[in-house]
């Protein structure tokens, strides 16, 4: 036995075993956020014992050669610790027969199994034995008991490594400990004056004569600050970009500075901006009454009550979220307000914090201090109201008493990054947790909220009229098929719309328009009519598109640009043809037929440089510009009292995308388009321009007729088993090689396929007792029979209440260089899909070609 027991391990290696069963040890529970999954245990030395908490990050020693990682410690646990040591040659130990010496394989669950070395590298066993934590990376957790609860359930939720998760849901700037850092700051160099005033000797000029008039902004700017700022922050203290800074950096008037800095300096920066002017509210309308009551109801009584707020653009929401907030905040209690990102303005902020006084606010064009400054805010409790973009439902808030998501049917509340979350799955889930009500409000509610209020899980508040009884503006659609028949088929205008606009612009010199086409560029294709080619990107299947300011085609997906071509690259035939119309086109379309009316156009080209969103919407709501023109970044949340008329150009652009919900999306545009529209005291109406308008969608969005939308479209997607009735998981499988990833999508779907029958048979169900399905109907097609089936008629199987469709090439079949495939799967709601999901992941036989990358998304909300 000693002989064979030897053999078994390498023969130099031979195992000792240091066993105290009173000697208990701390030992920390860590995940990495860039190595292997799973949790590993690690010891912790006595000198850290004290000081160490869950929610701090460690220094942990990794794999063969112990590399140095930082890890999450997300628990700690005292007990005995079974070492098994490798010691050195010298050591070597004579087994007896009695004591079972422990070998590699039969080291018992509960001591370090899960060592790092077993899942990088299983062959390394000379240090095969508990680790020790090196180092504390935090001094104090980053996050709290509750967080750290949230973060593992949302690794379950959304299949995302813990480690990851938590990585995605803390901030950059706390995982850096900004702030505690040095930074290199603007000062006034101690000689400016005397330099200033030196005299030229060859132009005759003193310094300051020859400075730009931005340069010399940017130095009052700096002699007025009370704290030296930062290169960007003094830039955008000067509105100006960095050029000017760099240039009196180089004539030495500026001098940069390394200095420490709290996070102070930045609540004063941001304070300043804030005005103190207090908004009185408004007294409610009686049905603003009926919906802050319930609300207020679940308030105080602690219940985490889920209410879907659902009324019109202008239908007093927003007044109810803030009176709400503002018992919640008399409790001390804090609250946490959801926006688009797109429609966090500052406007947006003035009205929160008009009534509620200090509003932290979290967004993406926060700088990093900037944004470090809101956390702390938030953390210590002096900020009671965060309103931000779909991250801020992870803010540190302590005591959470009320959660608003606004416009809570938008896309953007999902993250498209692992972990791919839905802030308003976050939220319920955090307001369960804090007993905090969650208020969803929107005028054009997503499929799956509406459905809950049908359910009854959600309880529906309705606000049925504009304020002040603005009655909704019109809405006509424009059938463009029938421009051919009168002729009018020049530009992207029809006649309709353009006799509108002409009659708007007559009508009073103060109104204005809004014109949405959801395509940016000039040109959106580049065709030759000789050979047929379209000018298509190497590195994506998509069209280019044609930008006429720099004369180049370009790719929207990985910016691949050409100079724009006169003749066809494929057959050199001299008339290759632009066509499709982006914003740039429309802009100069306009432009020619209305040369009297300033037309601002906004898409992502007009908004690059920070602030220039604002700015022009600032612009736009001072008069400057008639007409406003954009993508549908300007479809949202904005409220300009003097719009009477807003053109869709495109309204259908998006009904044919391979995409179920696209119709949903179509409404939702053209409604929130329409309550752009007529916003002050003056008329609104919308004009659509379509080739379908008999499609449901359009038909169901120009009669305003929101809940005749969502019956239809329910019993639709009920039929063919999707969303909301289906839970939905998509596996994304991308390479640079089209056969190799194919192939590996291929395994990857019958790997799934295998999980979903096991699961099955695991949990007792095969074709005679399928599994209950949810929603009974949901299951069956129109004959009756189970929609569901897995594999072809060669292999029966049971019925799994799970549909596979693919994989195929995903709608972009290639992006960036690389091949896409995907794999759409459909099933009963519960977590089957996501226990099939996990299993795929976890599953040793399915071996991926280097090269190739895939993700998973549950719940996804992207098709393409
Ligand atoms: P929504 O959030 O539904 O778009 P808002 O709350 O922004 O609606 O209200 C639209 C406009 O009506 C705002 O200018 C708001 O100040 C005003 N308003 C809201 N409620 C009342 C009220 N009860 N009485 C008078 N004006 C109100
Ligand atoms: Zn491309």
């Amino acid at each position: 036995m000693t002989e064979k027991q030897t053999g078994f391990f390498d023969p130099d290696l031979p195992v000792w075993e240091n066993y105290d069963p009173n000697a208990e040890a701390l030992v920390a529970k860590v995940v990495f956020s860039d190595g292997p999954d799973g949790e590993f245990d690690y010891k912790v030395p006595e000198r850290l014992r004290d000081r160490i908490a869950p929610g701090m990050r460690v220094l942990a020693p990794l794999g063969a050669r112990n590399r140095s990682v930082v890890a999450y410690c997300v628990a700690l646990e005292k007990r005995a610790i079974k070492e098994v040591d490798v010691p050195p040659r010298a050591h070597k130990r004579p087994a007896s027969k009695s004591d079972a010496t422990p070998t590699l394989f039969d080291i018992p669950e509960d001591n370090n199994v899960k060592s790092a070395e077993t899942a990088t590298e299983p062959s390394t066993r000379k240090s095969f034995r508990i680790k020790e934590i090196s180092k504390l990376v935090d001094q104090t957790p980053l996050l709290s008991d509750k967080a750290l609860e949230m973060a593992r359930w949302l690794s379950k939720r959304y299949l995302c490594p813990l480690g990851q998760t938590l990585d995605g849901i803390l901030p950059s700037c706390v995982r850096d400990a900004i702030g505690a850092r040095a930074t290199s700051v603007c000062t006034l160099a101690n000689d400016v004056d005397a330099r200033l005033k030196r005299v030229d000797s060859e132009k005759k000029q003193t310094l300051y004569d020859q400075l730009t008039p931005k340069q010399r902004y940017c130095l009052d700017e700096l002699r007025r600050a009370a704290e030296p700022p930062t290169t960007a922050e003094l830039a955008r203290m000067a509105k100006c970009s960095t050029a000017p800074i760099v240039a009196l950096k180089n004539l030495g008037l500026i001098v940069m500075k390394r200095t420490r800095r709290t996070s102070r300096f930045y609540d004063e920066l941001a304070n300043a901006s804030k005005s103190t002017k207090r908004v009185e509210p408004h007294e409610l309308n009686p049905d603003q009454q009926n919906a802050l009551d319930s609300i207020l109801d679940a308030i105080r009584n602690g219940r985490n009550d889920v209410f879907l707020l659902h009324g019109a653009t202008g239908s007093g929401k927003t007044e109810v979220y803030i009176d709400a907030i503002e018992e919640v905040v008399s409790y001390g209690k804090q609250a946490i307000v959801l926006v688009p990102e797109i429609s966090l303005t500052p406007q947006t902020v003035q009205r929160f914090r008009a009534r509620l006084g200090d509003v932290a606010v979290l967004h993406s064009r926060l700088t990093e201090l900037e944004r470090k400054a809101e956390w702390d805010k938030i953390a210590n409790g002096r900020a009671q109201v965060v309103v931000g973009a779909r991250s801020a439902i992870f803010a540190p808030c302590k005591r959470l008493g009320l959660i608003v998501i606004d416009e809570e049917h938008e896309t953007s509340f999902k993250q498209d990054v692992a972990p791919r979350y839905h802030a308003r799955v976050v939220a319920r889930y955090r307001a369960e947790q804090d007993k905090a009500p969650l208020v969803l409000g929107s005028a054009t509610p997503s499929l799956e909220s509406w459905r809950n209020a049908q359910l009854g899980g959600y309880k529906l508040l309705s606000l049925p009229r504009r304020v002040r009884d603005l009655p909704q503006p019109p809405v006509y659609a424009v059938d463009m098929r029938e421009r051919v028949a009168s002729g009018f088929t020049r530009g992207a205008l029809c006649e309709r719309l353009c006799r509108d606009i002409e009659l708007a612009l007559d009508d009073d010199p103060t109104n204005q328009i809004i014109l949405l086409l959801n395509r940016r560029g000039y040109s959106t294709h580049i065709q030759c009519p000789s050979c047929g080619e379209t000018l298509k990107c190497p590195n994506c299947d998509v069209a280019l598109t044609h930008h006429i300011t720099q004369q180049i085609a370009i790719c929207h997906y990985c910016d691949y640009q050409i100079p724009a071509p006169r003749e066809c690259p494929y057959c050199k035939f001299a008339g290759i043809k632009y066509g499709g119309f982006g914003t740039q086109r429309l802009e100069q379309e306009f432009g020619a037929r209305f040369p009297n009316a300033p037309i601002l156009r906004m898409d992502s080209d007009t908004t690059q440089a920070k602030d220039a969103h604002e700015r022009a919407l600032e612009a736009f709501q001072r008069g400057d510009y008639r007409v406003l023109l954009g993508t549908q970044m300007i479809a949202k949340g904005l409220d300009f009292p003097n719009v009477v008329l807003v053109g869709i150009v495109n309204a259908d652009a998006a009904l044919y995308l391979p995409d179920f919900r696209a119709p949903e999306r179509v409404f939702n545009l053209i409604l929130q388009a329409a309550g752009r529209a007529g916003r002050g005291d003056k008329e609104g109406k919308v004009v659509v321009q379509t080739y379908c308008p008999d499609h449901p969608a359009i038909m169901a969005a120009i009669q305003g007729d929101y809940v005749g939308f969502a019956e239809a479209e329910l019993a639709s997607r009920r039929a063919l088993g999707y969303p909301p009735f289906f839970a939905s998981v998509r596996f994304v499988i991308r390479g640079p090689d089209e056969d190799e990833t194919r192939e590996f999508a291929n395994a990857l779907a019958e790997t799934f396929k295998r999980a979903v029958y096991e699961i099955n048979l695991e949990r007792g169900y095969d074709q005679k007792n399928p599994p209950p399905a949810v929603e009974p109907e949901a299951s069956r097609d129109a004959a009756g029979r189970n929609v569901v089936s897995l594999g072809g008629p060669r292999r029966p199987r049971p019925p799994l209440l799970v549909r596979a469709l693919g994989p195929a090439p995903a709608p972009f079949a290639k992006l960036r260089g690389a091949y896409r495939f995907h794999l759409q799967t459909m099933g009963a709601p519960g977590d089957l899909l996501r226990e099939a999901a996990r299993r795929v992941m976890e599953a040793r036989d399915l071996k991926r070609p280097r090269d190739v990358q895939w993700i998973v998304d549950v719940d996804p909300l992207d098709a393409l």
